[in-house]
């Protein structure tokens, strides 16, 4: 099984060279075992497999709490930053992957537009706010990056504001870094096609249809320059935490995928269940006597 954070990973040549979002395929399915391993029905299995890591990720994010209580002071959380296109599948892959964790442990913050009190504030200012206590597993659905996303495609800010973010996104999360958060950034990558069937089917069903915004029309209409500045942005911001972008146009792989690159990240902090300080045998025996 190869690493699926080394084989997602972009911006290896460095802050100055956009990401060609162009040469990855938003249908392949990278890591994914021949059929000799999943069969003949590759969907089914990597719905499988999705179900043996969630209960991993459980176990996994079940010591992380332990160890946050236990010894705070270290700081240990996750954050998984999710940005997307809309309709890239960012809903589905928390319930399907975030899910399988148990929802006390877990820190879910979707960011939109921000407040006029948000406003006020520095653009990390309310992201700063919603970082994961010792602990816990964050999950941000959208981030600190739309300040380089929407914000320079739409124009909502001027680039003399914008530009100099991307520095102050990098210091940021190496200090998030360096204090204890291992930080997974992906970004799901849909095809222009794939948006349109997703949006189509969201008008087409009673049951979607409070999911359409018609304002994801006019982000839809700025497609190429939302890629340039994803390309631009994930090249600039994968200094202290990389950048991962995810083949996103099948959900399947997209779950499978994810739910790897949580395992490998929680992999790397070595976790274990704290051993208690008290004496597990004198503890018993002082029950064991109360019969
Ligand atoms: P989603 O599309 O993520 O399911 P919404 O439909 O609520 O959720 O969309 C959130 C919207 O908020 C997006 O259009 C996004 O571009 C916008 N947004 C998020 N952060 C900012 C920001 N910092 N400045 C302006 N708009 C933002």
């Amino acid at each position: 099984m190869p690493d699926m954070r080394s084989l997602l990973r972009v911006g290896s040549e460095g802050p100055d060279v956009p990401v060609d979002l162009t040469a990855i395929d938003p249908q392949s399915t990278p890591g994914l075992p021949g059929r000799k391993v999943t069969g003949s029905d590759p969907k089914l299995w990597a719905r499988g497999e999705v179900e043996r890591i969630g209960a991993e990720l459980a176990t996994q994010q079940e010591m992380l709490f332990a160890q946050g209580t236990v010894e705070p002071e270290l700081g240990r959380s996750v954050l998984l930053v999710l940005q997307a296109m809309d309709c890239g599948g960012k809903d589905g892959a928390v319930k399907r992957v975030a899910g399988a964790m148990n929802p006390l442990g877990l820190h879910i913050k979707a960011f939109g537009p921000p407040t006029p009190e948000e406003r006020r504030h520095d653009f990390l200012w309310r992201i700063r706010k919603a970082l994961p206590p010792a602990g816990y597993v964050g999950v941000f659905n959208r981030s600190h990056y739309e300040d380089v996303l929407v914000v320079r495609v739409m124009g909502l800010a001027p680039e003399s504001v914008w530009r100099p973010r991307y520095k102050k996104i990098n210091d940021f999360e190496r200090r998030l870094v360096d204090s204890g958060t291992a930080v997974v950034k992906v970004m799901l990558h849909i095809s222009h096609d794939e948006q349109r069937e997703r949006l189509l089917s969201r008008l087409d069903d009673p049951t979607k249809q409070w999911k359409f915004n018609p304002d994801d029309l006019e982000a839809r209409a700025r497609w190429d320059d939302y890629q340039e500045a994803y390309a631009e942005a994930l090249a600039r911001c994968s200094d202290a935490a990389p950048w991962h972008v995810l083949p996103a146009n099948r959900k399947w792989y997209r779950d499978w995928a994810l739910a790897h690159l949580l395992r490998e990240t929680f992999a790397d902090l070595k976790l274990s269940y704290p051993k208690p300080e008290y004496d597990v045998d004198a503890q018993r025996r002082r029950l064991e006597a109360d019969g």
